[in-house]
């Protein structure tokens, strides 16, 4: 039995080993030894030996290595997920994170002794605010929905500092958005509204006029929009919005189009999440942590979180001063190793490097558009910015529909994009293909597409039971979430007893 191979079942750690085993034995004692009862007292002690794995140093390895290789992620491959940004993350932002300086600060440290970390998140802050192009941000939420959640904890506060709370019960939302827009506003207490999308893929003013009036506390959008079209009436729609007393909420997941070509605050927008963990290069998809930073225009910064990070000449320190402020919306500062990321990666890239790779980004996500243009339905025919949607709608009559071409792709080694999203295109392939990629992987990418749908026509069988070759099939999607199996009970036999493996985190980027 070994258990390490890429395909069948694969054991639990505690499935491996024998009672005894060690991976390391500790020298004999050269002090006396203190009897247990003088150390801890009899209460605190444990009755039952806890259920640790009692394995080798090789087994331990051969199982975490073995379940790596069964994993995909993008230093392995090409990981065209749309929407998620799943750029290569360098390996210096991780050097950098991993600095004792940065990795071993306890939250409680006193100020005086954490003066680097405080500068380095008042420095971020600055690049992220001139990137926005607005006046204040705060690195405390986790994730973008967080952000989003705060942005419009926000808009809330805002509103009810000029009396209108009570009235300004709506949030506007594309019908392109993604699906946290709506349910952050509903989390947040507003009725959503939904705004129709045009033939060209952007907000269809007409309907947004209809729309907008005196219940409006907002609209979300993001831009470029789901479809990776640049929105062209943006400026009108900034008008409308904020002619009725609205505030704009700008979805920066999609930053990753935009660095240093264009900023949301010049657009007319006045709170803006981006996602650290997308655009700023700090790894994502496995669980987390992320991260999700908002800024602000100027009225608003009262009502940012708690604390802010301040300096005063060479002094930083934290500020929780601030009447205003919608409180607390993370323990601590936030994730703060995702931000030595993403500010590793900012000032390795520098302003110019930063506009350079949305512009490669738009190019990349352009000339695979192209090339796959034959091969499905463009969604909507403009050019894209950093990613585009292809409809698989022709392939359905074939009786092969999108989840299966995504499925396919699993057994060419290629991570399969988003599908079914936006919710707008039939049969969606959302494909985000990042600057980080050579024009040789965008070309092997086409070309395994091309066999796909020359399988689809030979065999749709093939296509329609795949994958094939990866560790396990087809699951049971819906049944995973709602019934997750997270028990391990032991055989009879073993000593272990159950264990319970914690479930929950991140899925997507
Ligand atoms: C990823 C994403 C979000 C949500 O970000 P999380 O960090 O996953 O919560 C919101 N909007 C868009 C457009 C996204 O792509």
């Amino acid at each position: 039995m070994t258990g390490y191979q890429l395909k069948g079942s694969f054991p639990l750690i505690f499935e491996r080993g024998a009672p005894g085993r060690r991976g390391y034995r500790l020298p004999p004692l050269d002090v006396p030894e203190q009897p247990i009862e003088a150390l801890i007292p009899d209460r605190h002690q444990r009755t039952n030996p806890p259920a640790l794995p009692e394995v080798s140093e090789p087994e331990a390895v051969r199982h975490f290595v073995g379940l790596s290789r069964r994993n995909y992620g993008v230093d392995v491959g090409f990981y065209p997920l749309g929407s998620c940004t799943m750029k290569y993350n360098p390996k210096i932002n991780e050097e950098v994170a991993a600095l004792p300086g940065f990795a071993r600060l306890h939250p409680y440290q006193p100020e005086e002794t954490v003066q680097g970390a405080l500068e380095l998140m008042y420095n971020l802050e600055r690049y992220l605010c001139e990137i926005a192009g607005l006046s204040r941000a705060t690195l405390q939420p986790a994730a973008g929905a967080h952000g989003e959640l705060l942005g419009l904890m926000i808009m809330r506060a805002y509103h009810e500092s000029r009396g209108e709370g009570h009235t300004r019960r709506e949030v506007l939302v594309p019908d392109s958005a993604h699906g946290t827009n709506p349910a952050s506003a509903a989390m947040c207490g507003y009725r959503v509204v939904e705004v129709q999308s045009n033939a060209r893929g952007g907000v269809d003013v007409a309907a947004l006029r209809a729309l907008v009036g005196p219940k409006t506390a907002g609209l979300m959008l993001t831009n470029p929009n789901t479809l990776g079209l640049f929105e062209e009436d943006i400026l009108e729609i900034a008008r409308l919005v904020h002619d009725a007393g609205g505030l704009l909420y700008y979805d920066g997941a999609n930053a990753n189009a935009i660095l240093g070509i264009c900023r949301p605050g010049d657009m007319g927008f006045d709170i803006v999440h981006f996602n650290l963990h997308k655009t700023f290069s700090t790894p994502h998809g496995g669980g987390g942590p992320g991260s999700g930073p908002i800024a602000v225009r100027e009225e608003l910064v009262p009502f940012l979180p708690v604390p802010t990070v301040e300096r005063d000449g060479d002094r930083y320190y934290l500020d929780f001063d601030r009447p205003q402020s919608v409180g607390r919306i993370k323990g601590f500062y936030g994730n703060f190793g995702m931000m030595v990321r993403a500010y590793a990666y900012i000032r390795t890239m520098g302003a110019a490097g930063l506009k350079a790779a949305s512009e490669q980004a738009v190019i990349n996500a352009n000339y695979l558009m192209k090339r796959l243009a034959p091969l499905f339905d463009v969604a909507v025919d403009r050019y894209c910015k950093h990613e585009f949607v292809l409809s698989g709608r022709r392939y359905k009559r074939l009786g092969v529909r999108t989840l299966d071409i995504a499925k396919r792709l699993l057994d060419y080694g290629i991570h399969a994009p988003t599908v079914y999203f936006p919710l707008i295109v039939e049969e969606a392939l959302m494909i985000e293909p990042t600057e980080t990629e050579t024009k040789e992987t965008l070309d092997e990418f086409a070309r395994v597409m091309e066999q796909i749908v020359r399988e689809i026509e030979e065999d749709p069988d093939l296509v329609r039971n795949a994958p094939h070759e990866t560790p396990v099939r087809r699951l049971d999607e819906a049944r995973a979430a709602r019934q997750p199996d997270l028990c391990f009970c032991a055989p009879a036999s073993s000593t272990v007893g159950e264990v319970n493996a914690g479930g929950g985190g991140r899925t997507d980027g």
